[in-house]
């Protein structure tokens, strides 16, 4: 009898743990979601902002979405998150679903810079105010802009690859083409590398971009790169993380990995890690924390109706947004410890988890 109290106490205790997880967050986020619950249904005088993410399978929106999440908590307001996972069309259409939820300021991690006047013409006509993040929207009359100074970014990737390969044949591999960003790496790479094809020092071997990000399109890009040039490539612009792990695979299959150097951007974990095993040159990183802690406190204010103080604009083709502009670090296999791991942004075990001990550098 007392066996049977307690083997019933116990299905008890499962199946209420089992209700707890169905209403988990999986982490990957790709769901739907408001938080905030205590304010569930959006009492009448919560801030209520809506958070479109472009594409949540990339490591590095998890982080956006997760910081942003909390810091809007913290100063009152709930977020709506949706994720289109890299589909124009759905990001349409989740943020007119959004517009239809009484939100109170609109934020956009854009798929397309060029494809969202209409629906951020239609918000501002229903009086929501729109921020870009990260990504600028082009042609319509966006409230604000906070990203990382871009053309920056590009210029540090392009410096650090310069310096150590001063001559050579060069692969340029861009990002998305639909991404205003990607163009913008790209101009900052060119005020680094144009003058040395100027003066002869740069061949220029191939110049091409991954279609949404994608890692397995940057691997067929560099196979067929390698291809052409019978593998006389010496450095690779590449503009982020998820495109140089694609490209370090073809190279890898060439037994050219830590050989041709290799640009990137994000510091996301599987990009650190190569770095530190020697395979992957350099990263770009963002603290991501820096910018989804800003937009939030930006989008809080606009909710607000009060207007963000911004360091400069930029023109999207229609006005001169106002830009919050923040400054990208450059990390190498030097400064690993320093940055990203000073910072919290990956633990140290983690970073080196592929590295011998003995040609680990000192536990910080
Ligand atoms: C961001 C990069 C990111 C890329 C792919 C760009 O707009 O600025 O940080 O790597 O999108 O997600």
């Amino acid at each position: 009898m007392k066996r049977s109290k307690s083997l019933l106490a116990l299905l008890i205790v499962f199946f209420v743990m089992m209700l707890a997880a169905c209403g988990q967050d999986a982490g990957n986020g790709s769901a739907d979601k408001t938080s905030g619950t205590e304010n569930e249904g959006g009492s009448e005088d919560t801030l209520r902002i809506g958070l479109s993410v472009s594409d949540l399978t990339l490591e590095r929106w998890q982080h956006d979405r997760d910081f942003f999440v909390s810091k809007a908590e913290e100063l009152g307001a709930e977020v709506l998150v949706q994720s289109a996972n890299g589909d124009e069309a759905k990001q349409l259409s989740q943020i007119q679903n959004m517009l239809s939820q009484d939100i109170d300021a609109l934020v956009i991690i854009a798929i397309n810079s060029d494809a969202l006047s209409t629906v951020v013409d239609q918000a501002k006509a229903e009086g929501i105010p729109v921020l870009a993040y990260d990504r600028l929207i082009n042609g319509t009359d966006i409230d604000a802009y906070v990203s990382f100074d871009n053309v920056r970014v590009g210029e540090m990737q392009a410096e650090y690859l310069v310096e150590q390969v001063p001559s050579g044949k060069y692969f340029l591999m861009g990002g998305s083409p639909t991404d205003n960003n990607a163009k913008m790496f790209r101009e900052g790479q060119m005020n680094i590398i144009q003058p040395l094809v100027d003066s002869g020092d740069i061949e220029i071997v191939g110049d091409q971009w991954a279609k949404g990000w994608d890692a397995n399109e940057a691997l067929k890009i560099m196979e067929n790169a390698l291809t052409a040039n019978k593998n006389d490539i010496d450095a690779v612009v590449a503009s982020n993380d998820s495109t140089a792990g694609g490209a370090i695979q073809a190279l890898e299959a060439q037994s050219l990995a830590g050989k041709v150097v290799i640009s990137g951007q994000d510091a996301d974990l599987a990009g650190v890690q190569r770095i530190a095993e020697g395979l992957q040159t350099m990263t770009v990183y963002k603290p991501i924390k820096l910018i989804a802690e800003k937009s939030a406190e930006v989008a809080v204010q606009l909710a607000k109706g009060e207007t963000p103080t911004a360091d400069a604009t930029v023109n999207n083709g229609k006005i001169d947004v106002p830009f919050i502009k923040l400054d990208p670090i450059s990390v190498g296999k030097e400064n690993i410890i320093d940055t990203v791991i000073a910072d919290g942004f990956h633990s140290y075990d983690d970073v080196y988890k592929n590295v011998p001990e003995s040609e680990r550098p000192a536990r910080p």
